[in-house]
């Protein structure tokens, strides 16, 4: 049976991850910056929360962390190394840990860039990577704590997964990430195409991120998709996505 996946919208442009086995009805909450619309989520769904698993300790991916812990009297999953900075910390994760979600189990990479401490937890059978800030559709996260060389290992280790799994990262940044992707390849006909129907599903967004419906969300992409679209896996080498991550910084489509 399938792992049901909940997008939330939360905080400003936030996706919050709601992972329901429905076969034994294990939850996994996944990146809360806040509790309410999770709360809530958690009660039309009749599921029970066993674990809360974080990407990274940035706050607005973990600051519901304490509050949801206690409400579930669940453990808070993030990496060994953010065991002092991540919100309610209580188990230590490290590259090849798995983590259980009923009858689902997902592999955790390491992928240090954005913070020293990010993860991403890979579902192989339910085909999902919740890729946190490292991977975006059609983006990455800014390198805070990392270099372009550890962001270009990460998006190798992120490049190894089938072209049929679902990116589910933590950001609605899709539009912008590919006018940004078009301007650096300006013949990609794939980002192209693909910013031309993410401006049509996000024409029709809710003024208001909390009302945003499944329809307007560009979220979760592929990996094709990211080998096709996204100029930070594609990048060559550790240079020219270093080179491209500058440009981006300051980069006003
Ligand atoms: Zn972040
Ligand atoms: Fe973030």
């Amino acid at each position: 049976m399938a792992l049901r996946i909940d997008r939330i919208p939360t905080w400003k442009d936030n996706y919050t991850y709601l992972l329901h086995c429905e076969e034994t009805n294990e939850a996994a909450v996944v990146d809360a910056p806040e509790a309410d619309p999770v709360l809530r989520r958690v009660e039309s769904s009749g599921a029970k929360v066993v674990s809360i698993l974080s990407t990274h300790h940035h706050p607005d991916h973990s600051m519901a962390n304490p509050d949801l812990a206690q409400r579930f009297g669940a453990p808070v999953y993030g990496h060994v190394s953010d065991r002092e900075r991540l919100p309610g910390f209580t188990n230590g994760l490290e590259e090849g840990d798995t983590v259980r979600v009923g009858r689902h189990v997902a592999r955790v990479l390491h992928i240090p860039a954005h913070t020293r401490g990010h993860i991403a937890y890979v579902f192989d059978d339910a085909l999902a990577v919740f890729s946190g800030d490292t991977l975006f559709a059609a983006g990455c996260g800014r390198l805070f704590e990392g270099t372009p060389e550890m962001m270009f290992a990460a998006m190798r280790k992120l490049d190894a997964l089938p072209d049929a799994m679902r990116v589910f990262c933590g950001h609605e940044y899709t539009e912008s990430n590919l006018v940004f992707a078009v301007h650096v390849e300006p013949d990609n006909l794939a980002a192209q195409w693909k910013l031309d129907r993410v401006r049509e599903i996000r024409a029709k967004a809710a003024a208001d991120w909390h009302d945003a419906t499944d329809s307007e969300m560009s979220v979760p992409s592929t990996l094709a998709d990211e080998r096709a679209t996204n100029p930070f896996l594609r990048a060559a080498d550790a240079a020219e996505l270093g080179r491209r991550r500058a440009l981006k910084d300051n980069f006003r489509g």
